[in-house]
This record gives C-alpha cells, sequence and structure tokens, in this order.
C-alpha cells in the first residue's frame, strides 16, 4: 500500500515537472526528446539553419525595447540545462513592433546555449555555420498575463537572439554574469549580481543595427518544444573571449557532469519563410541598387521638381525684399 502511493506520489512528481528529464547526452539527448515529448516531432521546430541566399526580404515597423534603461537586481540560476537571468524588477521590460505589431511582450528571463569548444554552440546556424554561443531574452504576450498561460497559445512567446563570436578582450558587459558563474555550478544554485544590471546593455549593444535582423515562427528549443514562438534574430554578433565562453562550460548537470554544451541540433524548415528586416531607409536604396529603372520614375522624379519650386520660391523672396 505504502509502495504504491510512493509510485503515485512519484508519477506526479514527474508529471508536474514537464521538461525536467531532458538533456543533450545519450539517452536523455536530442534524438529521444520526441521519446517522451510529441510537441518535440513537430513541423515548426526550432533551432533551423537560416540560408541567407533564401531568405525574404522585407522592411518592418521598427523593433521597439521599452523599460531597459534603469540598472534593476538580477541574479543567475543553474537549472541544469542552462544559465538562467531574472531581474527583481516588478515592472518588467517590454517589447513590440517588428513582426510582433503592436502587441506587447513581456520580459521573462535570459539564458544561453553554448558547445563544447569554440566552433560549435549556437542553435541557429547562418548559411551552416555555428558560433560559439547564443543568448536567447525570452519574452511572453503581455495579453496572455503570465509565462505558463501564454505558453497555451500559438502566439505565447517571443525570443531575441544573439549570435557570438571569439575575440581576444574580454567583453565587459557581460563581466558581471560571468564573475558569479562559479557560484552557480551545482543545478539549483542561485546567486545574485553584484551590482544592478542594466538591461540595456544586453539586449540593445548596438541600436543602429538592431533594425537588422532575421525572423520566422518556430518552437521552444527544449522540451516541451512547443510550436509558439516568433524568432528575431540579429544579424550583428556580439563578442565574448575565448575565456569568458569557457567559463559556462564548468556548469554542472543534474548528474553532477560538467555541462559542455546545450544546443539542439537544427531541424527541417519544412514549409516555412525566413524573414530578413531591412530598415527602410536601407531598403530603399537597395531597391535604387537594384532596379536602374527606378531613377526615372517614383520618387526622385518627385522630389526634383520640388526641390527647384522651393528654390524658385526663394530667389522670389530674396528679390521682394530687395
Ligand atoms: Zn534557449
Amino acid at each position: 500500500m505504502i509502495f504504491s502511493i510512493a509510485c503515485l506520489l512519484l508519477l506526479l512528481f514527474s508529471g508536474c515537472c514537464l521538461g525536467e528529464d531532458y538533456g543533450y547526452e545519450g539517452n536523455h539527448g536530442p534524438s529521444h526528446w520526441g521519446d517522451s515529448y510529441n510537441t518535440c516531432i513537430g513541423k515548426h521546430q526550432s533551432p533551423i539553419n537560416i540560408e541567407e541566399h533564401n531568405v525574404k526580404n522585407i522592411s518592418l515597423p521598427s523593433l521597439k525595447l521599452v523599460g531597459i534603461d534603469n540598472p534593476c537586481s538580477s541574479f543567475v540560476t543553474n537549472n541544469g540545462h542552462t544559465v538562467v537571468l531574472k531581474t527583481n524588477d516588478s515592472k518588467a521590460a517590454t517589447l513590440y513592433g517588428g513582426p510582433l505589431g503592436n502587441n506587447i511582450y513581456v520580459f521573462e528571463q535570459l539564458h544561453f546555449h553554448w558547445g563544447e569548444n569554440d566552433r560549435e554552440g549556437s542553435e541557429d546556424l547562418i548559411n551552416n555555420h555555428s558560433f560559439p554561443m547564443e543568448m536567447h531574452a525570452v519574452f511572453y504576450k503581455e495579453d496572455y498575463k503570465s509565462m505558463d498561460e501564454a505558453l497555451k497559445h500559438h502566439d505565447g512567446l517571443t525570443v531575441l537572439a544573439y549570435l557570438y563570436e571569439v575575440n581576444p578582450k574580454p567583453n565587459p558587459v557581460y563581466e558581471s554574469i560571468i564573475e558569479v558563474l562559479p557560484d552557480v555550478e551545482a543545478v539549483g544554485k542561485e546567486k545574485t549580481l553584484k551590482e544592478p544590471l542594466l538591461l540595456e546593455r544586453l539586449l540593445v549593444p548596438d541600436i543602429t543595427t538592431m533594425q537588422n535582423y532575421f525572423t520566422y515562427n518556430g518552437s521552444l528549443t527544449t522540451p516541451p518544444c512547443l510550436e509558439i514562438v516568433t524568432w528575431i534574430d540579429f544579424k550583428t554578433h556580439q563578442q565574448l573571449s575565448h575565456e569568458q565562453l569557457a567559463a559556462f562550460r564548468d556548469l554542472r548537470t543534474p548528474e553532477g557532469n560538467k555541462l559542455t554544451h546545450n544546443f539542439r541540433p537544427v531541424q527541417p524548415l519544412e514549409d516555412r519563410i525566413v524573414f530578413h528586416n531591412i530598415p527602410k531607409e536601407q531598403n530603399e536604396v537597395l531597391k535604387n541598387d537594384n532596379d536602374p529603372s527606378h531613377e526615372h520614375s517614383g520618387q526622385h522624379s518627385i522630389k526634383m521638381p520640388c526641390s527647384i519650386i522651393a528654390l524658385g520660391i526663394l530667389f522670389a523672396v530674396v528679390l521682394f525684399a530687395m
């Protein structure tokens, strides 16, 4: 009797901790996720390989991040699969615009994916090229009020993805996170950053390139792999030194081994289109470059007479004043 109750409790416990029994090695590795999570064998899974010659160029309204310019108390946690950063800020940062339109998404957490060495580690690939690290900033749709509720809807989440390359110099922006990694080596450990974090420095490292990104519809890259994510992958790469990257590989798995890698292999694109957002002004230049006939039509022909008329009016005013 006691044994059956214990089994029942164990079953209930394992049931409530969905997604906690996966890993990146052996029987728990990505090729087995589908055995326990049917949703991991869907047709619109992430990550993917983005072939730049196979994207559709578009010019979307500006992507806007709000409430990221105040330093806020933050903490990191080792959840056994990655290191997660959350803020204690009661007023969370929000995101809208771009592929999200007027829908507002609320910042939930950010985390990292990495590889065994500096030649691999990113989840999405660009032209089959892997990067040593990828950061995901996860936002849930404000309408759904919470992350848990958002997970039940096809447009529940959006993730900003940042790709990294190796630089001889350490990147000071990441130092406050990297210095506490030794304190969260064991699974379940949590550590508050020594200084309040300015989210802006992580999420908008370069305002001029923020509108240059790939976007597509996909899934969570970890079980239960729900297909509810609008992915926004920035084209500009961030920089980290070899030592900074290596610090992440010392974190431990639930079994006590080193978490040397935590990226899912790419999944088939199937019938999806990957869009490449090009800021409007830049797109105009590109169109003009590609289309020689453009010079003789449309905006250019309108602008010329306008400037001549303006000059004429100015000349008349000067003459009248004399
Ligand atoms: Zn992720």
